[in-house]
Parts: C-alpha cells; sequence; structure tokens
C-alpha cells in the first residue's frame, strides 16, 4: 500500500496528507523529549494513550461550543484533523506555580495562584522556545491584537473546562500548553485549538497525594510515564478501567 506524503515531523507526531483537501492525519509517536529534547526516549504506548486522551479533550471543548481541529480518530495512533495555519506561540495557562515559573519567581511548586496566568513562548526550538512579551507578538506581526485577545480568551475557556474535568477525577490541572490554528473559511477565519491536549502538554498533579500524572514523571524519572498517563486515561473512563493498551495494534476502530 503506498504511504501517505509526511506533511511534517515533529518531536512526538507527524502530519500526513489528509483524505480530503484542507484535511490532515495526525500521527501520534512514542517518542518522548524533555529539555528541548536534551532528554529523549521512547516510551512504548505513549502515542496510543495520548491519541486518545487529545481526542477525548477536544470533542469534549467541542462539545461545549470551543472549535478544535479535530475531526475524528481513525485508529490507534491516527486523528483526523483540519488543516490549519498554526500561530508560531506556545500558549501556557498556570493555575499553579511549577516548572520554568516557579524557577524564575522563586515560589515553591504548586502555590496556587492569585488568578490564572497566560504567558506565551515563542516556538522556535533553536531558539529553546523563548518567553516573549504581548507586545513582541504584536511588533513581530505573529498575531494581531484581536487574535491575541481571542487567544487570551481561548485559552481562559479551555482551562475552565479542563480544570472541571479533571478536578472531577480527582486531579489538579497545575498548568497546560495549547496552541492555536487559523483556519480560512472564504473571508472569514476563525481560531481553533490545535495541536494536542494530553499529560505531554499538562501538569497533573493527584488531588489528595500530589503524585505527578504527566510529563514530569519522565522529565524527573519518577515513575513510568505509561503508568501515570493510563491512570488519567482510566479515572477520564478513556480506557476501560481493567483495559491495557496494546502499542503495537495501529488499527482499530
Ligand atoms: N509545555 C509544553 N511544551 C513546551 C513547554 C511547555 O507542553 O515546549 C507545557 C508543560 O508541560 C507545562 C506547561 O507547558 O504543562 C508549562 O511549562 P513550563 O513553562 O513550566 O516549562 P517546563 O518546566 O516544562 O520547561
Amino acid at each position: 500500500m503506498a504511504r501517505r506524503k509526511k506533511i511534517y515531523e515533529g518531536k512526538a507526531k507527524a502530519l500526513y496528507e489528509g483524505p480530503e483537501p484542507g484535511t490532515l492525519v495526525q500521527y501520534f509517536k512514542d517518542d518522548a523529549t524533555a529539555f528541548n529534547a536534551e532528554k529523549k526516549s521512547v516510551i512504548e504506548g505513549k502515542g496510543v494513550l495520548n491519541n486518545r486522551l487529545s481526542e477525548f479533550f477536544m470533542t469534549g471543548l467541542s462539545n461545549i461550543g470551543i472549535p478544535t481541529h479535530f475531526i475524528k480518530r481513525l485508529n490507534m495512533r491516527e486523528q483526523l484533523i483540519r488543516q490549519c495555519e498554526i500561530i508560531p506561540l506556545e500558549v501556557i495557562v498556570r493555575n499553579f506555580a511549577a516548572g520554568s515559573m516557579a524557577k524564575r519567581l522563586g515560589l515553591e511548586e504548586g502555590v496556587q495562584l492569585p488568578r490564572p496566568i497566560i504567558e506565551f513562548s515563542y516556538k522556535d526550538d533553536a531558539l529553546g522556545d523563548p518567553l516573549v512579551p504581548e507586545e513582541y507578538i504584536i511588533a513581530f506581526g505573529w498575531a494581531s491584537q484581536q487574535e491575541l485577545d481571542d487567544v487570551i480568551a481561548l485559552g481562559l475557556r479551555v482551562n475552565d473546562y479542563l480544570s472541571g474535568v479533571m478536578y472531577g477525577v480527582g486531579i489538579k490541572l497545575i498548568d497546560f500548553k495549547i496552541e492555536i490554528g487559523r483556519i480560512w473559511e472564504g473571508d472569514f477565519m476563525r481560531l481553533v485549538v490545535a495541536d494536542e491536549i494530553s499529560p505531554d502538554s499538562c501538569r497533573l498533579w493527584d488531588v489528595e497525594s500530589g503524585k505527578k500524572l504527566d510529563k514530569d514523571v519522565f522529565r524527573h524519572d519518577i515513575g513510568s510515564l505509561t503508568d501515570a498517563y493510563s491512570e488519567v486515561a482510566h479515572r477520564l473512563g478513556v480506557l476501560p478501567s481493567n483495559g491495557k493498551i496494546d502499542a503495537n495494534i495501529t488499527q482499530i476502530n
């Protein structure tokens, strides 16, 4: 069978040409990277879990009226998405201090912030995705002021949805990263949540024990990443409570 044309390959995902114009197939790999790809590994089953979890969150967002690029899951590792023009920003939303923010401000990890805080990094691996102020974004034309206002509003809505869903299963949403894309419909443009939403791009702590259930498990070698992600999936009902992921299966329906 002829392989579809690969459009792009990133650290954790690859994009292939979709079956119709304006669509792409997003493939979730098992590769894990951290610290700007200084630390690398292959974690069997991670791609399968993230495909399922991202489907779950994107579908939930769409059900409450937040537009996303997600169309449908195709199989264990692939989903059909709408092609969009990615705004070159990582939109980071924080509820509690952690990671780079805790370090920068000398805050203890887990301290609740006075309110959700949004920050932006410019997507450029060679530069290590530097944090940028809003003024840079407007001045360099990465997004217009109107788009930026819309991105902030979207980020806060996604935060309310994700925090609520997570809290309902005993998980605290510490922070997360999303990417936003533009989709053109004739002369009209709308912004959609793109890329993925998964424990690779969120910090998730068990409410009771504070146990980490996200990529920090890999970053700091504190256990099995697939166990952590499987736990999130089980709690959300994305996997049956005793279900096991067979990482080698690529086609199910
Ligand atoms: N994040 C991400 N991709 C990145 C940088 C950050 O998904 O390239 C996520 C990260 O998993 C965390 C949040 O964004 O949930 C905030 O990350 P932070 O700025 O604290 O950076 P880190 O400590 O991960 O370097």
